[in-house]
């Protein structure tokens, strides 16, 4: 399935096989590990070409004086049957926060000026500290009543700013949606799009004309075993969650992947294949394929796939990451 050639020279060590492999998935990052996870518990034939020296990519666990840090996600939450269905393959792993962990602390400046009297409040977890947090100001708290009466949006591209503002007010969107979104996407709330960013918010409007309708009528719909697993826990895993991207590398086996693959890059063959080339200590490889899933970020994809043309990638192209850094 791998044919090699010393760099600079054409000569072939190994031939191509007769059969090409089903998938290859270019990143071993938590996406590309969960996708061959799933690929070959199917039984396809896969091989994963990542750039860094391990997998796990932005997840990187260390351990000091007892402690562990992590340089990228710390948790997760069980909001998708995903979860708990990827973890059932590794039952000791995961590990659910304390009910403690749920607590959120909002820093609320209560002076006049900016910055003025800064105080953290806890962001409410019942409709009693609901009424009673100092974060909301009353009028949106007394508006909150009108909310299931009022008007669906017209704006199919809403940001997640307006759609608040126009739902719950302007005191909601500062000290409760904006904070959330920047834990997520260290996002801008005014620049995301909700039916994108937050999907299930968006349905509840578009399904029920009302967050409060929409969340009475999802908390008595009936739930199947799979709804059930979706607990909505934080959970993170035993020693830190690069013990789960390498409980899954093993899992697939260290056979099917390429690590310190450089200058990876993809063509399209005549039979409608692909081919993806890379090199490894100075020598080139190349992979033959039916499918490719590239988990490579946003710029990395106009020299992966060079046969795509500059504007067909420009909706891709031009995603705006946000610099984010993790101090512990
Ligand atoms: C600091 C930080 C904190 C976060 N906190 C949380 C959190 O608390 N909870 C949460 O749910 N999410 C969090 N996230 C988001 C979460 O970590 C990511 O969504 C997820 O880990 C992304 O996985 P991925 O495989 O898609 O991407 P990555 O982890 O970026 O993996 C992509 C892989 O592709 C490889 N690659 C890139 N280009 C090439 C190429 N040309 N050739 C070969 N290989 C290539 C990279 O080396 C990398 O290994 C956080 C992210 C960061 C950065």
């Amino acid at each position: 399935m791998l044919r090699t050639s010393e760099a600079g020279s054409s000569r072939m060590t190994n031939s191509l096989p007769d059969t090409p492999l089903d998938v290859v998935i270019i990143g071993a990052g938590l996406t590309g590990l969960t996708a061959a996870f799933h690929l070959k518990e199917a039984g396809l034939s896969l091989h994963l070409v990542e750039q860094r020296e391990r997998p796990g990519g932005v997840i990187e666990s260390h351990s000091e004086g007892g402690f562990i840090y992590e340089s990228g996600p710390t948790t997760g939450i069980i909001s998708h049957a995903a979860v708990p269905r990827l973890f059932a393959a590794f039952p000791d792993l995961m590990c659910t926060a304390s009910p403690e962990a749920n607590r959120r602390l909002i820093l609320k400046s209560m002076g006049k000026h900016t910055g003025e009297g800064q105080t953290f409040l806890p962001l409410p977890s019942s409709s009693l500290s609901g009424l009673k947090t100092p974060l909301f100001s009353m009028r949106d708290k007394l508006g909150i009543l009108l909310e299931p009466f009022r008007a669906r949006g017209q704006k199919e591209n809403e940001s997640i700013a307006e759609l608040v503002v126009r739902r719950l007010g302007k005191s909601f969107l500062d000290y409760a949606v904006d904070p959330f979104i920047g834990g997520i996407y260290a996002g801008d709330p005014h620049r995301l799009v909700t039916r994108y960013a937050l999907p299930k918010l968006y349905a509840l409007e578009e399904q029920h004309g009302s967050f409060i309708r929409g969340a009475i009528a999802k908390a008595r719909a009936p739930k199947d075993a799979e709804a059930q697993s979706v607990t909505k826990q934080i959970f993170s895993t035993s020693g830190g969650l690069s013990q789960l991207t390498r409980a899954l590398a093993n899992h697939i086996g260290s056979e099917h992947f390429s690590y310190a693959a450089k200058g990876c890059h993809i063509t399209r063959t005549a039979e409608g294949l692909y081919d993806v080339q890379f090199t490894t200590d100075g020598t080139t490889h190349t992979l033959r394929a039916h499918h490719v899933i590239t988990t490579a970020p946003a710029p990395a994809l106009p020299s992966l796939l060079s046969f795509l043309s500059t504007e067909d990638l420009a909706p891709i192209t031009a995603l705006r990451y946000a610099p984010i850094v993790q101090v512990a």
